[in-house]
């Protein structure tokens, strides 16, 4: 049998990446994710796989999701972590909403065939896909990709009135790659609510089994907060909460965010950021520092300052300038943990760490 070669269908990197999680999940329920390789074609992915697959096993699980799916309809509100999950990267979150949201889900699993369909090279083009309307084919909901434009006001009413429509197998695995594929950070912050949504894609090419390590990162990952969060500390934070992933090469963070204030909604456009020498600092930090992802659940996100020291951290090892800030950052990790305010004394035990932590980002 010659490979098997599957397309992402060409709506928007984000949705693409999505989707391409969502068919390494369902290659992995099939039993085919062990020998092959994702490679990235401009804002799409082609993969390739060298196993056989078997399409019913992977279709008994999806029957799981769609009772999770159905149930979740029933009584309203989201059943299960999956969907716990899915519906935490949605700040519209009516109850109407979720009805919608989860009809689409669970009528896309039952009219779901097989992945091979993306064995054509221009899946979304063929299958009539786009802002176009359509009576067979499910709407892209905000988190599912920013393709919208800036400003929308309720009800993802967009000026021109047609929403991104896109057909049921597509709208079923980029939920299935925010389930498994994507971190998901929501804040919550008076009437301001935003979810923040990372996805790990291969700059170049990938084996398949890594990004499978990467989902066991991610999946059933989403974490709440209640300050604000510069998009540029949300890579470290995601990969601090995660399983530890090991340098892997050639790796992007894709980022975009949903945010609502009142009755509007905005989707600023996503960012790509390369994390190959944020994948070591943070594997290096949780070897000299296990306690790591508690120091910053209980100090650096409970407290103003602590996002920006991130950020400032983030951006140093990005831009891999972290040997000429690491005093100055040092010093403001200090502070935090000293902080006054401290009356419990919950940060101030983890001072002894900070020197670890130098020994950590300089040895990266
Ligand atoms: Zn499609």
């Amino acid at each position: 049998m010659p490979p098997l070669e599957l397309y992402t269908p060409g709506h928007n990197l984000v949705t693409d990446s999505l989707i391409m999680h969502g068919m390494v999940r369902y290659l992995v329920w099939a039993g085919g994710a062990r020998h092959g390789s994702v490679e990235r074609i401009g804002e799409r992915f082609k993969i390739i796989i060298d196993d056989e697959i078997d399409e019913d096993k992977a279709k008994r699980t999806l029957k799981t999701l769609q009772e999770l799916s159905n149930a979740t309809i029933e009584r309203e509100e989201p059943i299960g972590l999956i969907i716990k999950k899915i519906w935490a990267s949605n700040v519209n979150s009516t109850k109407q909403n979720l009805r919608s949201w989860f009809d689409s889900l669970q009528s896309a699993i039952k009219e779901f065939k097989t992945i091979k369909i993306y064995a054509d090279i221009d899946h979304a083009v063929s299958s009539n896909e786009g802002r176009r309307s359509s009576k067979v084919n499910s709407t892209v909901y905000l988190p599912l990709g920013p393709i919208y434009g800036k400003y929308l006001s309720k009800d993802y009413v967009v000026k021109e009135n047609v929403q991104y429509m896109v057909c049921p197998t597509c709208f079923l695995l980029a939920n299935m790659g925010l389930a498994y594929g994507v971190f998901i950070l929501r804040i919550n912050k008076g009437n301001r609510i935003s979810s923040i949504m990372v996805s790990l894609v291969p700059s170049i090419k990938a084996d398949l089994i890594d990004i499978m390590l990467v989902q066991r990162a991610f999946e059933y990952k989403y974490n709440e907060f209640n300050l604000d969060i510069p998009i540029l500390a949300v890579p470290l934070i995601a990969l601090s909460f995660g399983e530890t992933l090991y340098a892997f090469e050639n790796m992007d963070a894709l980022i975009w965010v949903y945010e609502k204030s009142g009755n509007f909604m905005r989707i600023p456009n996503y960012i790509q950021v390369n994390i190959e020498g944020l994948l070591k600092t943070v594997s290096g930090i949780k070897y000299y520092i296990p306690q790591w992802p508690k120091i910053l659940n209980e100090c650096f996100l409970k407290n103003e300052d602590g996002p920006t020291i991130l950020a400032k951290l983030n951006e140093a090892v990005i831009n891999n300038v972290i040997k000429e800030h690491i005093y100055d950052i040092a010093r403001e990790i200090i502070g935090l943990l000293n902080v006054k305010k401290d009356e419990k004394n919950v940060c101030r035990p983890y001072l002894s760490v900070a020197q670890n932590l130098v020994n950590a980002l300089l040895e990266t």
